[in-house]
């Protein structure tokens, strides 16, 4: 019997495939989760819920997942000793689909952040992160339904890519030294060094994935964001990367702005791009005027959470990275710790982050009942504590009261069987 981590693997699911650049999806899929540290338990309990009551719903038990447990983190670490065993990177790879709660980053040396390594041992290039407003979440914006961005973000690249240098190691001496002979460079001896890689390899398979999403959901434009007027030679390039993609293989869909203004024909793809300190303030103060936004590893951080923050935080934004054979889905807050076991934290997160994984799983009518369950639970204001302070006139719910919630406002069809 196959086993990862002493664990075995389920006998009553199938694998999902990867053949001919697609997936191929049973309809009893073995789908790998990490639990998560801190509120992970609470968040997971909730959200498998959802998601069995959701495909229940959706097919009337033609189709079922069968959930197997992985690990990472601290659980990881007590059983294992590891914080990332090798047998959880083999279960990802072998069933291609995964989803996770939040980790502790382990201080010290070692890993520096398992969400990083994951994305790069398992090449998930691609950070999704769909922002949109829920009616009735508290929000800091006069109008926070304007904004409705999918913020797709290469993971891999930049200064994420992990080289640095620390200020007085030989190391950094070596490349301070090349740098001011060889290159006619001025940094000062006692710098410390990082490096921000940026290929066109990695920028054009970034920018096609925007792109190819916003074809398939029907968006109206993407944006590249780059920092291109300082960074010439990375975030320019990015950007002038994106403009050549889409004359090499997208000339029959795509037009730029250059090309057109604001007057797009009708069924086209508008490209355009933004330095990103304006888009920041783009994102503020004309919202509804951006769809998807292609972004380098850093930018898209900062402007994923402050898009996030914009329709009422953290506690709501889901995640999804995303490669060509592998995905792995998760909640984009941390382990809350303080609030472990208590069954109160706002499970929004990853059970939205299991709304994108059955979209890209292609069991769209999964995805529909979430996020039609979530609406008319926020709108009915029932709510979990962190909504609960903001909002006036809500009732607070559990953890787990507010799950059900969710599922009884799930109002589709029986089955579509
Ligand atoms: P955090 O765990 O996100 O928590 C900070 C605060 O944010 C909480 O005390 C709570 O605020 C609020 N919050 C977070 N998630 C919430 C939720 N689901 N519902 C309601 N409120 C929520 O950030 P942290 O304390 O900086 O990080 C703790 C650990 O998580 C660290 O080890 C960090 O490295 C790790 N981390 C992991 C991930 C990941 O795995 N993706 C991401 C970020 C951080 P109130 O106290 O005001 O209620």
């Amino acid at each position: 019997m196959a086993s990862y981590n002493n664990s075995p693997v389920p006998l009553d699911g199938s694998a999902i495939r990867f053949q001919d650049k697609t997936l191929s999806i049973p309809e009893n899929p073995i789908i790998p989760f990490i639990e998560g540290d801190g509120t992970g338990p609470d968040i997971w309990k909730a959200a498998r819920t959802v998601f069995d009551a959701a495909v229940r719903q959706a097919y009337g038990g033609r189709r079922r997942v069968v959930w197997y447990e992985v690990f990472a983190g601290e659980k990881a670490y007590r059983q294992f000793n590891d914080w990332l065993p090798q047998g959880t990177l083999d279960a990802i790879r072998q069933f291609h689909i995964a989803i996770k709660g939040p980790l502790t980053t382990p201080v010290g040396g070692g890993i520096r952040s398992l969400n990083v390594t994951l994305r790069q041992l398992l090449d998930l290039y691609v950070c999704l992160r769909p922002v949109r407003y829920f009616p009735g979440v508290p929000s800091p914006m006069k109008r926070p339904e304007l904004l409705n961005v999918v913020i797709v973000r290469e993971n891999t690249e930049d200064v994420y890519a992990g080289i640095e240098f620390r200020q007085g190691t030989p190391e950094a001496q070596k490349v301070i030294e090349f740098l001011n002979r060889e290159m006619g460079k001025k940094i000062r001896p006692d710098s410390g060094i990082g490096i921000k890689p940026m290929s066109v390899f990695g920028s054009k398979r970034l920018i096609r994935r925007a792109i190819q999403y916003a074809i398939e959901n029907g968006r109206r434009s993407v944006t590249l964001v780059h920092k291109g007027n300082i960074m010439k030679f990375t975030e320019g390039a990015f950007r002038d990367w994106g403009y050549e993609l889409v004359k090499e293989e997208f000339p029959d869909v795509c037009v730029t702005e250059a090309e057109v203004g604001a007057n797009v024909p009708p069924g086209k793809i508008l490209v355009k791009d933004r330095i990103a300190d304006s888009m920041f303030q783009q994102a503020l103060l004309r919202p509804d005027e951006y769809d998807v936004l292609a972004t380098p590893n850093l930018n898209g951080d900062y402007l994923s959470d402050a898009c996030a923050a914009q329709v009422g935080g953290l506690g709501m934004a889901p995640g999804g990275n995303i490669g060509d054979e592998y995905a792995v889905f998760e909640a984009t807050h941390g382990t809350a710790p303080k609030y472990a076991g208590l069954d109160v934290i706002n499970p929004s997160s990853v059970i939205l982050a299991g709304s994108m994984m059955f979209q890209h799983m292609g069991w769209k009518e999964v995805s529909q009942l979430i996020e039609e369950g979530i609406t008319e639970t926020m709108r009915q204001k029932r709510v979990t504590y962190d909504l609960h302070r903001q909002m006036d006139g809500a009732v607070k719910l559990k953890t787990s009261e507010f799950a059900a919630a969710i599922v009884g406002n799930m109002k589709g069809p029986a089955a579509t069987a």
